[in-house]
């Protein structure tokens, strides 16, 4: 993946955060570590496949300290203070103060991880203190750091550790590598944290002492923000001016995917360097697009957050716009590349949502002659109608990107305004067929709670999201939107109500509005805008009857009944596959000789309702195997690696 990267133009790719001992780590989350020298040779790959494409390779250190539970050493994690960990994961762990003896043990880890990352060939060591997740950083904090120490109290002291370990990291370094600090330079807590202004004192006692500032503000959710809440650059006010307190060169992130907000930064003496985490993962060749002159061409990150759920969920890197990510090795997919038809086969595509699109897509850029039919007068499917939605009008990426390199293929015709039946698609006389024509929500409230249809009197308001989402509205004021499905819908729909004058209950039967946004770092926003906007917030509630003037709820802990006054109900809770079409031309197999189909696939929301991100890998992946030898369902369709089993301990030896 970091190899593909490089490839793409990335001056340096860096790993994210990597363990340095044994005495720091994050499980439950999955970090790369160098805790010892058995761990060169993966880190070395990966440095070997960064360079083989000319770019530099950069190496994110890190002491996570009262940041890492110790779940999986068992060490009793160690911070500046006596303090519970960091964590949001509220372990029942707590954190040892630091004694002199520990701190000369952390100064002599870093320099031993220094050396392992050289001996792997990182060409740029990280010192990291950004973020809060790391010891360097509590260190710094006025939150974190009371002690009476040489290491405690005045911003110098609190600062000591940090000039000490970049200053071994120098030495260990020499002129071999370059050394980069990533620091926070607003914890946005005042004066209770680390501030702007004492980030600027900071600089004017270490401003000279690294090769290169990495500037990032307050935690990690703070500065990966997703579009729903904070837009392209927003970090610009946080890092102004610290270029001027330094000659040294300042990079900074900002989802930029913009070459004139990037070029933007620079010219106005903010930046010297144009840092990437999401718009990389989004589109991997963005800095050479921009160097061939193909701005258009650029894959713009969406700014949803899914690539960060994995780290959440302990699973595989995905991408709502880039569904090669993480598939690289694994099954061998390249964002840019794909390998040739194999056939003159032509393929008629139904339905022109992010399944079909990519679909289409990516058999255009096999070569493959297809034509995309759409029911609607526009392409994009759901993300033409969310898009709409507050604060989601980047997702409109995921059509913008794909219509636009449809439309330049000669070889691909798109249909609009065109419902196809089963009838439609014999008559065409196309060799296969994909139908990616997605899904519709249920309105019978069957989802988690209900899974058989919940009562509702015939004379009850339901209106569905569907129809919300085409404009439909309720004709009372009150309105329950009953959340079963936790992602992020019930809570737009209940922030687009609010907004529009509805009095508004949130029902949930889990512990927090939008409880999965959780792992897209935006639960706390989407929590507060919600209260902000006057929203009612039920947790742990079931909505179990629905009538005309009134629902009852239920308790989830203690099944207790309540009523309700409501004139209408949002039921977020499941989808339907449209399957419709599917089913009919299965239905009629025996017709497809003659009609000349040889091949139909459903893919997507059709075949089983998901996210963006799913529908678009379906898409790829149908395209990707397409007139390929037959895998078949027993086969494992991806590469996997094994561990390879440490000898036996034999207690006689
Ligand atoms: P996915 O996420 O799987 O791509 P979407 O719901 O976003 O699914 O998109 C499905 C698209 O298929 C919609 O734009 C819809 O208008 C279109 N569609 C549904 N049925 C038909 C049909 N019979 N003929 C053509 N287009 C269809
Ligand atoms: Fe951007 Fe979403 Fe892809 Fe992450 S998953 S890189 S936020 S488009």
């Amino acid at each position: 993946m970091r190899g593909i990267k490089a490839e793409g133009g990335w001056a340096v790719v860096c790993t994210e955060q990597v363990e340095i001992h044994h005495t720091s780590e994050i499980t439950p989350f999955i970090e790369l570590r160098l805790w010892d020298d058995r761990d060169i040779p993966a880190l070395a790959r990966m440095a070997d496949a960064v360079h083989a494409h000319g770019a530099l390779a950069g190496i994110e250190l890190c002491y996570n300290g009262m940041n890492g539970p110790n779940l999986w050493s068992r060490e009793v994690p160690m911070g500046p203070a006596h303090l519970p960990v960091a964590t949001f994961t509220n372990e029942p762990v707590q954190a040892r103060a630091m004694t002199r003896r520990d701190i000369d043990a952390l100064r002599r880890w870093h320099r031993a991880a220094v050396r392992r990352a050289r001996h792997a060939g990182f060409d740029i060591v990280y010192v990291y203190a950004g973020h809060a997740l790391g010891g360097l950083h509590h260190f710094l904090s006025r939150r974190y750091n009371d002690r009476k120490d040489d290491y405690g109290g005045t911003l110098e002291n609190r600062v000591r550790l940090l000039r000490e370990v970049i200053e071994d990291t120098r030495d260990a370094v020499g002129d071999t590598a370059a050394v980069a600090v990533r620091i926070t330079v607003d914890e946005l807590l005042g004066a209770d944290g680390f501030d702007r202004s004492e980030a600027e004192d900071a600089f004017g006692m270490i401003g000279e002492l690294p090769d290169l500032w990495d500037l990032v503000m307050g935690s990690w959710e703070d500065d990966s923000q997703t579009s729903r809440f904070a837009d392209e650059g927003f970090q610009e006010p946080f890092v102004t001016g610290f270029k001027q307190l330094t000659t040294k060169p300042i990079v900074g992130v900002g989802r930029f995917t913009s070459p004139d907000a990037m070029v933007r930064q620079v010219r106005r003496g903010i930046l010297d360097l144009i840092g990437c985490a999401r718009p990389s993962i989004a589109d991997p060749f963005l800095p050479r697009k921009i160097d061939e002159g193909r701005v258009d061409d650029i894959r713009e990150c969406i700014g949803c957050n899914i690539c960060v759920s994995g780290d959440f969920t302990q699973s595989p890197i995905r991408c709502t716009q880039n569904p090669t990510m993480g598939e690289e090795w694994r099954r061998g997919w390249h964002p840019e590349r794909i390998r040739p038809k194999t056939s003159d086969a032509s393929v008629l595509i139904v339905g022109g949502g992010p399944a079909g699109l990519e679909c289409a897509l990516a058999l255009a850029n096999r070569g493959y002659d297809v034509a995309l039919a759409e029911a609607g007068r526009a392409l994009g499917g759901r993300v033409s109608i969310e898009s709409r939605l507050p604060g989601l009008a980047a997702w409109a990426r995921v059509r913008d990107y794909r219509e636009f390199q449809l439309r330049k293929h000669a070889g691909a015709q798109i249909y609009l305004d065109s419902r196809l039946g089963p009838d439609d698609v014999l008559a065409f006389g196309f060799d296969h067929v994909v139908v990616a024509t997605g899904s519709h929500w249920r309105t019978d409230g069957v989802g988690r709670l209900h899974t058989r249809p919940m009562p509702i009197a015939a004379d009850a308001r339901i209106v569905g999201p569907d129809a919300l989402m085409a404009g439909e509205r309720p004709a009372g004021r009150q309105v329950v939107v009953f959340d079963d499905d936790h992602y992020y819908l019930g809570g737009v729909l209940a922030e687009l109500l609010a907004r529009e004058g509805y009095a508004v209950t949130l029902v949930t039967t889990a512990s927090r509005a939008s409880d999965w946004t959780f792992n897209t770092m935006e639960q706390h926003r989407i929590q507060r805008r919600l209260l902000e906007a006057g929203v009612t917030i039920r947790p742990h509630t079931g909505l179990v009857h629905v009538e005309p003037d009134h629902v009852l709820l239920r308790c989830v802990f203690t099944g207790r009944i309540e009523a309700l006054a409501a004139d209408a109900v949002v039921p977020v809770t499941a989808r339907w596959p449209e399957d419709g079409l599917a089913s009919a031309l299965e239905a009629r197999t025996a017709d497809w000789a003659d009609a000349g189909l040889r091949s139909m696939q459903t893919i997507g929301d059709a075949w089983a309702p998901g996210t963006i991100a799913a529908a678009g890998y379906r898409g790829r992946r149908h395209a990707e195997a397409f007139d390929g030898p037959a895998v078949g369902d027993d086969a494992l369709p991806f590469r996997r690696e094994i561990t390879g089993l440490a000898a036996l301990h034999d207690p006689t030896a």
